[in-house]
């Protein structure tokens, strides 16, 4: 039996036999083929449905959402409009990244561009965007006609049944979509099940490994990791204090520091570094920790568990035993729940800082003589998901631009703000080349290249004996 907790309060809000993948996997290659037979047009509809469906339960499914996760209830609205919205953006996706084309040749014959469907796709979700995230695999699979298994999170899986259940109430056949309850270990089975044909997994550089090690001898498999990050905030001769001590917080700090592009280091000019650090320390301070529904609201609630809060403060004490010096204490609330004060941490004087992601509310400053030393800093990771620059200069971003190693590269504004109508995804350890968003459309099929001429007509012109001879 999985049993999902309300991360805020203790109380156990959901329980469900722990599921088989062997079933799951058999009942989407069972609809699979009926599903890919209709048009684009007919799947669609389907899941414009599924988002008028979304609509109409929104403040059921945004309460769900913050009482398995504890994030704000604003924020886990947020979360349901990009649910919502994933429909079209995904439709004109599919259209612009994988479209029907022909070139009619002199003979009437064609050389035609089409894309098929890989067939049945198994999705993995993460705990951070319970809803949101896996839906950004699952609209773009389903309209290019695959079949799914989706396992959610076993951190968040009423979530996951929520999801699934709009997409059958909309009309999106029940054998076209299966529930996968489970951990990591029915997760490893369905990724080593030979009735699948790929899997699209977003979730921890540790799981995305595992996976890519485990897909090693099948090149057959279309393998689609969105993974964590250990991303770069520089603030460079901002004329605006105040501003870039609030896209600091931000990137910092929103859902708690558990985005994947949340900005874990924050990168400013030695010596003139202290009326920002100021800045951001007084807002910190400000931050209101909280209960999803709390009045007045807070700016982010707690993290996902007990056991991640004690990753985080062990992560945090880490860095102060190495010789961090802290500005703003991270610390448990309340000993037996998972809420944490936001930490704040001058790790410029730790030798072998370690390059890991650290998920929660934690950001470590780090200060440099000069830009190029900044840029040099910010590139001094395994990881390459997202990075910005705060700064009046457009010289200076050029300069970033075009040295930064990441797949999201922003200018004046937060690291963690991206949008679902473009690509999203990174480099390095952050991922294996295959961007979502957007760009999701592209490992949802393949391209098939079709010479076709209405009869069959040959000749061969040359290199034959006559027959006459
Ligand atoms: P996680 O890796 O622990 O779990 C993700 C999913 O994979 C879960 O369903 C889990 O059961 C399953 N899983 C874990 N290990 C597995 C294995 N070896 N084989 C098969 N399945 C396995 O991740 P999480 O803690 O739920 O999510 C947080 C992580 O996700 C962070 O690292 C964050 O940066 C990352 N993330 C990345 C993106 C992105 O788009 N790049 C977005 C959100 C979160």
């Amino acid at each position: 039996m999985l049993i999902s907790n309300n991360p805020a309060t203790g109380e156990a809000i959901w329980e469900a036999p722990v599921g088989d993948a062997d079933a799951e996997v058999s009942a989407a290659r069972g609809g699979w083929a009926e599903w890919a037979a209709r048009s684009s047009t007919y799947r669609i509809e389907a899941l414009r449905r599924f988002a008028n469906i979304v609509r109409g339960k929104k403040d059921e499914f945004a309460a769900l959402i913050s009482s398995e996760t504890g994030k704000p209830l604003w924020e886990t609205a947020t979360e349901i409009d990009a649910v919502m919205n994933k429909v079209d953006i995904s439709a004109d996706a599919y259209f612009e990244r994988t479209p029907s084309r022909n070139k009619q040749g002199a003979l009437n014959e064609q050389n035609a561009l089409r894309h098929k469907p890989h067939g049945v796709l198994a999705v993995l979700g993460p705990f951070n965007f319970p809803a949101h995230l896996p839906n950004g695999h699952i609209v773009p699979a389903l309209i290019a006609g695959n079949a799914i298994v989706f396992k959610p999170s076993e951190k968040t899986p009423a979530t996951g049944a929520f999801l699934v259940k709009c997409y059958h109430e909309a009309g999106v056949p029940e054998n076209v979509v299966r529930l996968l309850v489970g951990g990591p270990e029915q997760g490893k089975e369905l990724a080593g099940h030979d009735g699948i044909d790929g899997l699209l997994f977003t979730g921890s550089v540790r799981g995305g490994v595992a996976l890519h090690k485990q897909f090693g001898p099948r090149p057959d498999k279309i393998l689609a990791l969105e993974l964590g990050g250990n991303n770069p905030l520089i603030v460079w001769d901002s004329p605006d204090v105040y501003a870039s001590a609030t896209i600091a917080v931000q990137s910092a700090y929103m859902t708690a520091g558990q985005r994947c592009t949340a900005a874990r280091r924050l990168i400013v000019e030695d010596g003139k570094h202290e009326e920002l650090i100021d800045a951001i320390r007084k807002i910190v301070e400000r931050i209101i920790v909280g209960p999803p529904d709390a009045t007045p609201a807070p700016f982010m609630g707690c993290v996902i568990d007990n056991q991640s809060a004690e990753a985080v403060t062990d992560g945090f004490l880490d860095l102060i035993m190495k010789g961090g010096n802290p500005i703003s204490h991270l610390r448990r609330i309340e000993d037996d729940k998972p809420f944490l004060t936001p930490g704040l941490i001058d790790v410029t004087g730790v030798e072998n800082r370690p390059d890991e992601e650290i998920f929660g509310p934690l950001l470590q400053i780090i200060r440099v003589p000069d830009f190029s030393s900044a840029i040099a800093e910010a590139n001094n990771t395994r990881f390459g998901l997202s990075a910005s620059l705060l700064s009046g200069s457009p010289e200076l971003y050029n300069r970033f631009w075009g040295n930064i190693r990441a797949g999201i590269v922003n200018w004046n504004k937060p690291t963690n703000g991206a949008s679902s109508a473009a690509p999203f995804g990174g480099i390095g350890l952050s991922g294996n080349h295959r961007p979502s968003a957007y760009y999701a459309a592209d490992y949802c099929a393949y391209p098939v290249a079709s010479a076709e001429a209405p009869a069959v007509r040959a000749s061969i012109g040359v290199g034959l004996k006559d027959p006459q001879s």
